[in-house]
């Protein structure tokens, strides 16, 4: 039977029992339990195989409720809170001694959003407690951006995962870190970056090795395909160096033409970025899934979503 389903009373009782459910959100599907509950959160590490040194995001139902969950508000941090919450916008601030070091990873700060989806929305506006939700995949692989693709990772593992649909924005959400009150960004994402500047002004990328060198968003290699994945400035070139090969292509707008490739995927015929972000997981699980011996994905616009695209491709292709 199918642990897919839109009933929101049955994921209330699943998490109030420290039960999983994998819930929709505006970036990707995340894999839910109760912040406060230890079986719960331990489940969410084992059955993705992360890491424990690596932090979980914590999902709450409003600004308001920030104050619950970290003990300093700087005032760009509250910007950006007012500027894009309900939103793909994660911050990372001190926490509340009542938040669990398991969730932190000991860290002394804690990553914190509330997320942009109708249903998981009124599932935190229900529950007496928020929700620890890493993305809904097994650790290092490509984020599930509809119910479908969780079912096909997790369905022996959880009970229930809510149908929220496919993810309207597609990739993992912006993360601001602060020093000294100054944000900076340790991952690029949903939101471009000039967004995030016309709220708080030029903000440094922080390098991901700066950070945390072993949390998994951070790492080189992530998000990735099984098929070998490289990136490609030049794709009818690259597609010449491999011929007799299975070629999928993975390309922004035009249409490639030749008959050396197997799968072709136009993210957006229109040129529309955001339209493309929201496609490419999807795009990847599908090649991902027809026995190519590699995908040549090309590298987009170095700005606005295109970076964050980008940043994504880089790891999905990463090889030491
Ligand atoms: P995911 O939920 O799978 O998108 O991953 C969450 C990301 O948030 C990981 O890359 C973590 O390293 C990052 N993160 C969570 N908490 C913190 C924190 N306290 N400091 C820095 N990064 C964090
Ligand atoms: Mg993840």
């Amino acid at each position: 039977m199918s642990i897919i389903s839109k009933d929101i009373s049955k994921a209330i009782v699943l998490l109030t029992n420290d039960e999983l459910v994998a819930i929709p959100t505006e970036t990707v599907y995340g894999l839910a339990g109760n912040i406060y509950s230890e079986k719960a959160v331990k489940a969410i590490f084992e059955t993705k195989k992360r890491p424990f040194f690596n932090p979980l995001i914590v999902h709450i139902p409003s600004v308001e409720y920030l104050e619950t969950i970290v003990s300093e508000i700087p005032k760009k941090a509250q910007q950006l809170a007012d500027a894009f919450w309900p939103g793909p916008l994660t911050l990372v601030l001190k926490k509340n001694p009542n938040i669990p070091d398991i969730i932190t990873a000991g860290k002394d700060t804690v990553a914190v959003r509330v997320p942009n989806h109708p249903l998981t929305l009124e599932l935190l506006k229900q529950l007496p407690f928020p929700l620890a939700a890493p993305s809904a995949n097994p650790f290092g692989s490509i984020s599930p951006t509809n119910a479908q693709h969780v079912e096909g990772y997790f369905k022996n593992d959880i009970k229930m995962v809510l149908d929220g649909g496919a993810c309207e924005n597609g990739i993992e959400s912006t993360i601001i870190g602060f020093e000294n009150n100054d944000p900076i960004i340790y991952r690029l994402g949903s939101i471009a970056l000039e967004a995030i500047e016309a709220i708080v002004g030029k903000i440094a990328i922080k390098n991901k090795k700066e950070i945390n060198p072993e949390a998994p968003g951070m790492l080189d290699r992530h998000y990735a395909p099984s098929t070998l994945t490289v990136l490609s400035h030049t794709i009818s070139e690259d597609i010449k160096k491999h011929s007799g090969k299975r070629i999928g292509v993975l390309v922004f707008e035009s249409r490639i033409k030749n008959d050396n490739i197997q799968e072709q995927i136009v993210l957006s015929p229109s040129g529309n970025m955001a339209e493309a972000t929201s496609k490419l997981y999807d795009a990847l699980h599908q090649l991902d899934k027809q026995n190519l011996d590699i995908i040549i994905a090309e590298i987009f616009p170095d700005f606005g979503l295109g970076k964050s695209i980008n940043d994504r491709l880089q790891r999905a292709s990463f090889s030491s």
